[in-house]
């Protein structure tokens, strides 16, 4: 049976909702919701947490805080490749339903959009808001408040979208929120671009880390990624920490995620992502039930049509192989949206 794109594309969106409102078997129990307690307020009740801040807060004035280490001083005004001011700019703040089932959960993933970003992609999705800019500056205190807000209104997680370039404002504003009452996980929403120094002053503060790992290839990073050409590297360094960290994803008793690593990989058109590289590095570099969510949703967006290779969506047959080296490389823990597209599609075309 043929299998258009249309029909591919509907089918994901369709399997999406389907998860979120069927039920699917739950995963062991690995944490119990009442004895666990976010990381950040271990790290406050060990008098640690205000000093991480004030160190956070010292790189702004030599900007390093990403590996493009442009040096600003962005408490006076100044400005690096991301183009971000001081305070924090956000675009928007509200309950997501699009991500990953432990992360999605029943009421939404608490997410917040922030404007700007460290690695400006050709084919960004979020483009007004990454690139341009779009958004409002708003204060620690304010970004706290969203934070209580999204927990209030029973969201699962706080999730900070394109964290990397605000990480002070971010670790100042969860301190504010932890004494007005939150205890959500951090969910540390990121490119995968991000320096090993950096990660370390977050190290007891975020529970969930979610990195990309959009290239194996430098000169496919170079190319479409604001000449990041080091960014496979990096990425890879950084997810090693990351693990190092908060270890594989752990669920409580209804499935959603409390602590752990998840890492997302976006299939991309004439192998340009690098999958089998990056499949192959997963299973040699981590655990085999390293969270692992191979997504097919790529869109010609923003600049991408003014590169022939990455012009179109992605075939069917480009996600099919994506998930077979997933499997033929041992990884058993790939996101269950992504799997059950593949045995629709795998279905369809053996009937
Ligand atoms: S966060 Fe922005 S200003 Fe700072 S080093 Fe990275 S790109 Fe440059």
């Amino acid at each position: 049976m043929e299998i258009t794109r249309r029909d591919f594309i509907r089918s994901s969106l369709l399997v999406g909702g389907s998860l979120l409102f069927s039920p699917t078997p739950l995963p062991a129990v690995q944490i119990k919701r009442n004895q666990w307690q976010p990381a950040y307020e271990k790290l406050e009740k060990q008098g640690k947490l205000a000093q991480r801040i004030e160190q956070a807060y010292s790189i702004f004035e030599h900007c390093q805080l990403c590996p493009r280490q442009c040096g600003v001083n962005r408490k006076k005004g100044e400005k690096g490749f991301c183009q971000a001011p001081v305070k924090p700019v956000i675009f928007s703040y509200h309950p997501h339903f699009g991500e990953e089932v432990p992360i999605t959960g029943q009421n939404g993933s608490g997410t917040i959009f922030f404007s700007n970003c460290n690695l400006r992609c050709v084919f960004c999705q979020n483009w007004p808001i990454s690139h341009e800019g779009r958004g409002d500056e708003i204060r620690d205190e304010d970004l706290a408040e969203m934070m209580l807000k999204l927990q209030k209104i029973g969201c699962h997680n706080i999730n900070l979208v394109t964290p990397t370039h605000v990480m002070p404002n971010i670790l100042s504003a969860t301190r504010i929120a932890l004494k007005k009452g939150l205890r959500l996980p951090i969910f540390y929403n990121t490119s995968g671009y991000e320096r090993l120094e950096i990660l370390k002053i977050l190290d007891g503060i975020v529970d969930i880390y979610k990195p990309d790992m959009k290239y194996m290839d430098a000169d496919m990073a170079e190319k479409y990624s604001g000449g990041a050409s080091d960014y496979p590297e990096v990425a890879k360094k950084a997810i090693l920490e990351m693990h190092r960290q908060v270890g594989v994803l752990k669920s409580d008793e209804n499935g959603f995620a409390l602590r752990g690593l998840m890492i997302r990989h976006l299939v991309m058109p004439n192998r340009v992502a690098g999958t089998e590289k990056f499949v192959q590095w997963v299973a040699k570099n981590l655990p085999k039930d390293t969270y692992v969510n191979i997504m097919a949703q790529y869109r010609v967006e923003y600049r991408a049509f003014e590169y022939p290779e990455i012009a179109r969506g992605i075939t069917v047959q480009e996600f099919l192989e994506a998930i077979d080296w997933a499997k033929k490389y041992g990884l058993i823990n790939l996101d269950s949206k992504s799997v059950m597209i593949c045995k629709i599609y795998e279905r369809r075309q053996s009937g």
